[in-house]
């Protein structure tokens, strides 16, 4: 971004906003509408053909989503931004334009453990196929990709925390093959980490988590860096190829740096329909307004609560980037130079059943399956989020049985170390 623009404090309250032209209204109102007026009839074919940019019915775009998206592109530094009503429907928004049967993605074996499942799973029945590789294995990463990649995956800071992707290493290796990189960032936010400075072509978000921050709403995002060349080669026709549903139009070629961003929304939203409602939107930017504050704070409790932990002979390793014993450590100063976020585990050494009685002797943590609320949140992954997976790819995602998941709150954190102590004691005997 330009010296001369706007620091990422003023853009978290300011980019997307300006006093709604009716009324004058501060806030971003909530356009609860559905439709919009055409002019005329001329007006509204030119709409339908993609001539003129305007709102035409909401399952497309909405005047509140409108302004977040733009919110979302200033903040990671994108082209355009694309909301969704979920995380998982964000990932199914980048992918679809650039997947096809018998396509694959290259995805990083550390994942959000509902993402390993989509992609696993369920993408397999659209005939896409994933390969899971360890992306600290560069060799391997490159070894993975063949002429039916069409996406390498990853996150910036992986769930369940603890480990940062060297972005540069591997947004180098999809360069070199032409290939997009699309990375997860929820877990670090656009204030830790801006994965288009490190060479993704796509960012994508749960905005559930720290975006919106208070676990109030189910939303996700896609962010386009503008950067990709999708005519380079044949292998993204969708985005390079004219588009039968609107008279051979070609995106790439017609809307250059924004085509990703016109084609999620005049196809994939029009025809998958996981749209964003416009609540979901104003919540999202409330939260967006203090994002800066609530990383940093995030991060200095988590830091707090993890040396702590570490330094406590009832556990075992304990895996927050932001210690200086974590092998990630260094990689956070070229990679999320503010902080490590406030997701992490630590191991106890009595086992499992330890750790199914710490989580049931907590008082201040809630047990919840999420991350990124101002409330401290508990969770032992093995036998939730993580259940569908093989034991194997419990290791591999860092979530064994004797793991427990923490999401570091904004709560004072001398009280979040007394509720873990009592709760430790309670599990491991004394
Ligand atoms: C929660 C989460 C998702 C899925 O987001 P939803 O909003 O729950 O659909 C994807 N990736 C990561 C890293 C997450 O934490």
């Amino acid at each position: 971004m330009a010296e001369s623009s706007p620091g990422f404090e003023t853009l978290q309250i300011h980019a997307g906003a300006r006093p709604d032209p009716a009324t004058g209204a501060r806030q971003v109102p909530i356009y609860q509408s559905t439709a919009y007026v055409f002019r005329d009839a001329d007006h509204a074919a030119a709409l339908f053909n993609l001539q003129e940019v305007g709102y035409i019915y909401s399952r497309l775009t909405n005047p509140t989503v409108s302004a977040l998206q733009e919110r979302m592109a200033a903040l990671e530094g994108g082209a355009g931004a694309i909301c969704a009503s979920s995380g998982h429907a964000a990932q199914i928004l980048a992918l679809f334009p650039l997947m096809g049967p018998g396509l694959n993605v290259v995805a990083s074996n550390r994942l959000y453990g509902g993402t390993v499942t989509q992609f696993s799973q369920t993408f397999r029945r659209f005939g896409w196929s994933t390969k899971f590789v360890d992306f600290d294995d560069l060799d391997a990463l490159e070894a993975a990709i063949d002429e039916n990649t069409r996406a390498v995956f990853c996150e910036s800071i992986a769930n369940p925390g603890g480990y940062i992707t060297d972005l540069d290493a591997v947004s180098a290796i999809s360069d070199r093959h032409g290939i997009p990189l699309v990375v997860d960032n929820t877990t670090a936010s656009p204030y830790l980490c801006r994965p288009i400075e490190h060479g993704a072509t796509l960012v994508v978000h749960s905005m559930t988590k720290y975006l919106t921050g208070n676990g109030t709403v189910t939303g996700g995002c896609v962010v386009d860096s503008g950067k990709f060349d999708w005519s380079a080669s044949d292998k993204f026709p969708s985005l390079s190829q004219p588009e039968p549903a609107y008279h051979g139009l070609k995106f790439h070629e017609t809307f250059g740096p924004l085509s990703f961003t016109f084609h999620a929304i005049a196809v994939g939203l029009r025809d998958l329909g996981m749209t964003l409602n416009a609540q979901a939107a104003h919540y999202t930017l409330m939260g967006i307004e203090t994002l800066s504050l609530r990383m940093d704070r995030h991060c200095i409790n988590a830091l707090k609560v993890a040396k702590w932990l570490e330094a406590d002979p009832r556990v075992g390793t304990v895996t927050y980037a932001g210690l200086e014993s974590s092998p990630y450590y260094n990689r956070m100063a070229r990679i999320c130079p503010k902080g490590a976020s406030s997701l992490f585990t630590f191991s106890l050494k009595a086992g499992y059943d330890a750790c199914v009685k710490l989580i049931d002797n907590v008082g201040l943590f809630s047990h919840v399956a999420n991350l990124g609320d101002a409330r401290s949140l508990i969770i032992h992954s093995a036998s939730t989020t993580h259940r569908q997976l093989s034991e194997s790819q419990q290791i591999a995602a860092g979530v064994a049985p004797d793991v427990v998941r923490l999401s570091i709150g904004l709560e004072d954190p001398a009280d979040l170390i007394a509720d873990l102590d009592q709760a430790l004691t309670k599990a491991c005997g004394s």
